[in-house]
This record gives structure tokens, sequence and C-alpha cells, in this order.
């Protein structure tokens, strides 16, 4: 079974569409959370998503703070204006789709969170305390989790725990020990890549593989444009930062 793996595609369409063509066949979708937020195609993404059959699919905190379910002063300036701008736009039936997502599931044998499977909706694993805590928190061999925009992989055996950030076209054996892996974020990486990453778990040959694809960063930025969407958001995306 091949089973694309998305995640923080934050209402970036043009990128969305990249990754789906990219991605050729597939017979499972998954959905780390973050649909929304940021990007100016909001109900086209979640619309998208859901057409393509996507499940399960996870919230994440950009979804929250549309629904109102989390308040926004932790976010920045940036974020906040962004998930304004976001509520105005939402048709009913899109944040009812929205509203029903989870930020965990477990999907034996992966668990699947947002940000991570101790605090679903708000941690950033980053760094090696943090994901070493993680591993007590959820039982599967794997969790899959979104949120940093970063494509992390941790492995913890029994030489102990490692982090590795994975490159375009990186194969991961996953039988190797117990891990944390992120795909990366669709619609806006940080990792210094502006293309577009998502990863597919192949659970026969038990296999994480990473991808990146271009896409057209300048379609998306004049569409934020055209909404006035705060510029900091529109220039980050050229930089994957
Ligand atoms: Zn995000």
């Amino acid at each position: 079974m091949r089973t694309l793996v998305l995640s923080d595609i934050h209402a970036n369409l043009v990128a969305l569409e990249a990754v789906l063509a990219d991605a050729g066949q597939w017979d499972r979708l998954w959905f780390l959370g973050d649909l929304v937020g940021y990007g100016p195609n909001p109900n086209e993404c979640v619309e998208r998503l859901r057409d393509v059959g996507a499940s399960p699919a996870l919230s994440g905190n950009h979804d929250w703070a549309v629904l109102r379910k989390l308040d926004t002063e932790e976010f920045n300036d940036d974020a906040r204006r962004a998930v304004r701008w976001t509520r105005q736009q939402m048709k009913d039936d899109n944040l009812a789709y929205l509203n029903g997502l989870p930020p965990l599931h477990v999907e034996a044998p992966y668990t699947l969170a947002h940000a991570s499977p101790r605090h679903p909706v708000w941690e950033y694993i980053l760094d090696l305390p943090t994901a070493q805590e993680n591993f007590d928190y959820f039982d599967t061999p794997t969790c899959l989790v979104g949120h940093s925009h970063i494509p992390a992989l941790f492995i913890l055996d029994e030489a102990g725990l490692n982090f590795y950030l994975l490159d375009d076209g990186e194969v991961v054996d996953l039988t190797q020990g117990r891990m944390i892996a992120n795909p990366g974020s669709v619609g806006q990486p940080r990792d210094g890549d502006p293309r577009a990453s998502y990863a597919v778990l192949d659970d026969e040959a038990q296999t994480w593989t990473l991808h990146r694809v271009a896409y057209d960063i300048a379609e998306t930025q004049s569409r934020m444009r055209a909404h006035q969407l705060p510029s900091r958001l529109i220039e980050r995306l050229e930089f994957g930062m």
C-alpha cells in the first residue's frame, strides 16, 4: 500500500496541485493538519483535499484558530491577520469539514499527530530532548507529525536517538527503530528549500521516502497580493523560510 503523507498545506492550492501531480498513483492519502492559514485559497484547498478522499485528515493549530477553537494571542501579527482574513472567506460547509478533523489519530502501526503526540496541536519537535520525551506518548513503532514545516526524522534504537534532515529522494528503512517522521510542508516549507515537501509511506517495503517538487511560487504570491495578505508571508515562500 502506497500512502501519500501531506502536511501544512496552508491554503496554497498551487503547491497542493503540484504535489498531487508529482505523486502519481497512491492508495491512501493522509493529511497531518494546517489545511488553511497563510495562503490565498482556503476554500479550494479544503474542497480538493476532501474530494481526493484524504482519510484520516487531521486539524492543526491554524485550522483551530480559524474555527475559534484556539486563541490567536500566541500567533504573530502576520499569522493573526491571515487567520482573520481566512475566517471571512470560509464557506460554512468547509468550516464544518475542518471542525470534524481531529488533531491526533492512531492508524496502527502508525500514530498521526499535527504537532506532537504529547501536545497534538502546539508542540514543535525540533530537538533531541523534545523528541526523546515524545517517544513516551505513543505506543506504535512510528509517529508521523507536521507543524514544524521541516522534513525532520528522529530514529530511536538501542544505540540512542538520532536526528536527520531528509533531502528529496531520500529513502528511510522504517524497521531500523522507532521513529518520529515529518513530511515537511506542502504550502510553506521552512527548511531553506522553497519546493513543496511531502512523503510516501510504503508499508510493504517498510519505507518512508521524502519528495520535493517545484511549484509556481510567483502565482501563489500574486494571489496573496490580490487579497492583501501580509507581505512577509508572501516573500518568505521564495526562500522556503
Ligand atoms: Zn503549519
